[in-house]
């Protein structure tokens, strides 16, 4: 097992991250921002690095920064955490090269699974279903785009390649705004992503989005922990997960979840990852894979009892996993609500000193977050605060779990999405379970405040 490992993150996930490798008792180092300086993980930390000034691309974005502080401090392995360099090729390959372990899959992983057309071929050939799509990237040639959009059938969907975050969608439901959707979408993929390379897919109506969430080691070994539903988004980002999906037949869950595995194995994947689909009139749809840790992967926690993050350090030392498909039981259901520093219903950006703090607590409610009493929201990072989690042995306990938990919460002096959340907690549709992905924007758009 490491002696120690540097963290490559901040917020909530380094603070995670700190306190899986206390558990394993391993050394965490933690880098920061001047920006993230008085940060709690920071000054608590047995040894913290600073690695530049607080714009991301100077700091954790800066990999020559991240690696020489490895290298001053000893450490064996670099954890990415989610976002900033987490599914970046180049760096996974850049920290091997330099000697340490990348917690995470190998940089050819995350390179094919970056590119979403590569991934989709990946995923086809490996016998998971996608959306119905263009064969590749999209062709220059007009004549050529309409052709295909016609065999998909409108509406599609056009996406780029390289696109993340919800960002570098386009959807089309005329051949008229075909060709000019495909510009902008290749423009904006150009200067977002650095790749303007897009495809197409046939836009679902109705979907939920649902994923898979699995775990493997280096010796082949692979298992999925069943499943998450994070339909309630809002322009394509989650703001509510939830585990298991409700009304989604295990027998199903078990087929897709089975062919995450297998695909897992034909490509040599190794750590945690997630596969995510879209789900309509019972069929799965692959969309994407992301090659790290995600944001919601708590709820999966609290539902099998297994630690992902620290399964995740024990694979990359070359552990094998400590558990088999057969020894992961679900368990009752798990709600997580992101709590996000912007205004409830605007969602404009509320950074600023959090002049008061009050984390819930009691039976099966978990918090995961950095902040405290006097805390500095940065205005230059994403505003997600923390993440409540809540368990219950059924949904409906889950939900009233979460209705206390949201209502023993007290952030003052920024603006949070609280309300939002106490709100959709007692709304009847979602309470029913089941909501689609349109769902969140529906409601926001009849909302009266
Ligand atoms: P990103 O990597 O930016 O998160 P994804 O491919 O995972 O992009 O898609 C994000 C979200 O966009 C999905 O959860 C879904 O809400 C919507 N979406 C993507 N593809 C389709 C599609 N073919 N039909 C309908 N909605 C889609």
């Amino acid at each position: 097992m490491f002696k120690k490992i540097l963290v490559a993150n901040r917020g909530e996930i380094a603070l995670r991250i700190q306190r899986a490798c206390r558990e394993l008792g391993i050394k965490a180092v933690m880098v920061y921002s001047e920006a993230d300086r008085e940060a709690k993980y920071v000054r608590l930390a047995e040894e913290a690095v600073c690695i530049g000034p607080a714009a991301s691309n100077l700091s954790y974005l800066n990999m020559p920064a991240i690696i020489s502080a490895a290298e001053v401090t000893d450490a064996e392995a670099i954890h990415p955490g989610y976002g900033f360099l987490s599914e970046n090729a180049g760096f996974a390959e850049k920290v091997e090269q330099s000697g340490f372990q990348f917690i995470g899959p190998t940089p050819e992983s995350i390179r094919i699974m970056g590119d979403k057309v590569s991934a989709k071929q990946a995923m086809i050939k490996a016998g998971v279903p996608c959306v119905p799509g263009s064969e590749g990237e999209l062709p220059d040639e007009p004549a050529q785009i309409r052709r295909i959009a016609k065999a998909i059938g409108y509406p599609v969907i056009i996406k780029a390649a390289g696109g993340g975050g919800g960002r570098g969608m386009r959807v089309v439901h005329t051949e008229a705004a075909l060709i000019n959707a495909v510009q902008m979408t290749k423009a904006e993929a150009g200067a977002a992503f650095g790749n303007p390379a897009v495809y197409m897919e046939k836009f679902l109506q109705n979907p939920r989005h649902i994923e898979i969430q699995i775990l493997a080691d280096k010796h082949r070994n692979a298992v999925y922990l069943g499943e998450r539903d994070c339909s309630m988004q809002r322009r394509h980002q989650k703001i509510i997960e939830e585990a298991p999906a409700p009304g989604i037949p295990r027998k199903l869950i078990d087929k897709i979840g089975e062919r995450c595995v297998a695909a897992c194995k034909k490509i040599g994947y190794r750590g945690a990852g997630t596969f995510e689909f879209l789900y309509e009139d019972g069929e799965f749809y692959f969309i994407e894979m992301n090659t790290r840790v995600q944001v919601e992967h708590p709820v999966t926690e609290l539902i099998t009892g297994v630690d992902i993050v620290k399964t995740q350090i024990m694979v990359a030392a070359g552990e094998r996993l400590p558990f088999s498909q057969r020894d992961i039981q679900i368990r009752g259901h798990a709600v997580e609500c992101r709590i996000n520093a912007e205004d409830p219903y605007k969602f404009v950006p509320s950074p600023g000193r959090i002049t008061m703090w009050h984390a819930p607590g009691g039976p099966g409610v978990r918090v995961d977050s950095h902040v405290y009493t006097n805390y500095f929201v940065p205005p230059n990072y994403d505003s997600m605060i923390g993440k409540i989690i809540v368990h219950g042995d059924t949904r409906d306990q889950a939900i009233a779990r979460m209705r206390t938990a949201l209502a023993e919460t007290v952030v003052e002096g920024i603006n949070t999405n609280i309300p939002l959340h106490r709100e959709l907690m007692v709304d009847a549709k979602f309470m029913s379970g089941g909501t689609n992905i349109h769902y969140l924007e529906e409601w926001l758009s009849h909302h009266k405040r």
